[in-house]
């Protein structure tokens, strides 16, 4: 693995944007300030973890913590997920987020360990300075500074290609074929599409004065000797399992599409930190910490616990970010009870942002937001009934209700969703507790009862 490969062939990877639960979330809502506007972006209420969250975002951005822990505690349906996805949306596309429910992460395809490595390499992005975009037959111009009889000159090399591929190796080759071409500053050269050779076509110097001729707009950069740097450049973001799956030879870059990359051989992790420390030293790369948001974290065992404890240690650490819904529960693999599920270790180092139930208000606000991202109109009795039921039972059950209500409206032609909608899916489709009431009512007649578990229920 002489040449450790970054993205560039799978640059155009486009994220899936997810559509569902929280794609009416656009960011926090808080202004400059990082105070909470009450309804924005999205967001409503829950004013004080949107305002820690903005306090942890602004510290994301600023590169200014790495490898820290967040706990988003709260009971169910209190925005613990959607915050997380507020943050996601207000970093931007350049810093890696990613998304893990801790159940994922048992597989048979691969340890847990190493689901969790890959996770966490996901959520580390490397900044990688490179060579500008080149168009197909675009000439490109290179600045060198080489030293040419005695003195150093600079002088114009003029690049001809028109194969993409060969561009991303040029680096190395450039500097080969100064060397065993004797090509000198201001010579035209071209790169053979199929081998990639690189071979002097004439001769063109141009002194330094030339340049002060060509006009403000072309910029050119000074060069160490013998250097090559393209006139434009460009920084683009890959993660360090972008980079582990495509130097991988058992994987290739294929499976980044297909996302079946397996286990990852712990040299080709070891060989890809060495050379990005490299690139560092080198200022052609930096590291730039992203986040991994572990939903329902009380599901990972103690073993997870452990690794996760010791891979926040690490300096290339991402920004971890829990949520859990549990009170004091056993901590998976052990006997031993804990809050959230977590060992008292892990919980010592984590930041703590708490999320509480919603008030009629705010629910009501939600589901109107929700309803319009959902495109679907509601008469104010509807939304006050819907409101109600939010209320008494789940906020998620009644966003659930407004597009089983859609459909109730849409059978009767009416675009608009009324009382009688709501009425209707309520009926047909029972929330948690009335199913937990209805089992109750019927427990003989199912299967496998254990009489014991219905309090657990929704725990
Ligand atoms: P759980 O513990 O069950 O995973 P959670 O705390 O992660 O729940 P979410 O999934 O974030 O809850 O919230 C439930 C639904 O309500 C989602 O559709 C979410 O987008 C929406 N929601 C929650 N809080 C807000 C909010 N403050 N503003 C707007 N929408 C919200």
């Amino acid at each position: 693995m002489a040449n450790i490969s970054t993205v560039a062939e799978s640059k155009d990877i486009t994220k899936l944007e997810r559509t569902g639960a929280h794609s009416h979330i656009r960011g926090l809502g808080l202004d400059d300030a990082l105070e909470p506007r009450d309804t924005a972006q999205g967001m409503v209420g829950q004013q004080k973890a949107r305002k820690a969250a903005g306090i942890i975002l602004r510290m994301i951005q600023e590169g200014k913590i790495a490898g820290r822990a967040i706990l988003m505690a709260g009971p169910p349906g209190t925005g613990k997920t959607a915050i997380a996805m507020g943050i996601s949306q207000s970093l931007g596309e350049n810093v890696p987020f990613t998304m893990l429910a801790a159940s994922e992460i048992f597989s048979l395809e691969m340890s847990k360990t190493e689901a969790l490595t890959q996770a966490f390499r996901k959520s580390i992005g490397v900044r990688i300075k490179e060579e500008s975009e080149i168009i197909e037959g675009e000439v490109v111009e290179i600045q060198i500074d080489r030293s040419v009889t005695g003195g150093t000159k600079q002088g114009k090399l003029t690049i001809k290609t028109t194969d993409m591929e060969t561009i991303y190796d040029l680096g190395n080759k450039m500097i080969d074929a100064l060397n065993k071409e004797k090509i000198l500053a201001g010579d035209v050269i071209s790169i053979d599409k199929g081998s990639g050779k690189i071979s002097k076509l004439g001769r063109s110097f141009t002194r330094a004065r030339d340049y002060d001729a060509m006009g403000a707009d072309t910029k050119f950069v000074q060069c160490p000797d013998g250097e090559l740097q393209k006139r434009r450049e460009v920084v683009h973001t890959v993660s360090l399992h972008e980079i582990d799956v495509i130097n991988s030879r058992t994987q290739g870059f294929l499976a980044l599409f297909s996302g079946d990359t397996g286990e990852i051989k712990p040299e080709v992790r070891d060989q890809i930190n060495t050379k990005v420390s490299e690139w560092r030293e080198e200022g052609k790369a930096e590291i730039c910490p992203g986040v991994l948001f572990i939903d329902e974290v009380h599901m990972l065992d103690i073993e997870c616990f452990s690794f996760l404890n010791r891979a926040l240690e690490d300096e290339m650490a991402p920004i971890v970010i829990m949520a859990s819904n549990r009170g004091i529960s056993t901590i998976r693999g052990t006997n031993y009870k804990s809050p959230h599920g977590l060992p008292i270790d892990l919980l010592d180092r984590v930041l703590i942002i708490s999320t509480t139930p919603y008030t009629g208000p705010e629910i009501n606000q939600i589901l109107s937001i929700r309803a319009a991202e959902e495109d679907v109109s509601l008469t104010p009795d509807a939304l006050a009934i819907l409101t109600k039921i939010g209320e008494e039972t789940s906020l998620r059950y009644a966003i659930h209700l407004i597009s089983t209500s859609s459909l109730a409206a849409a059978r009767r032609k009416s675009t608009v969703i009324d009382v009688v909608d709501v009425q209707k899916s309520y009926a047909l489709f029972i929330d948690q507790g009335r199913s937990v009431q209805f089992l109750e009512e019927h427990e003989k007649e199912f299967m496998f009862n254990d009489v014991s578990a219905a309090g657990q229920t929704g725990a």
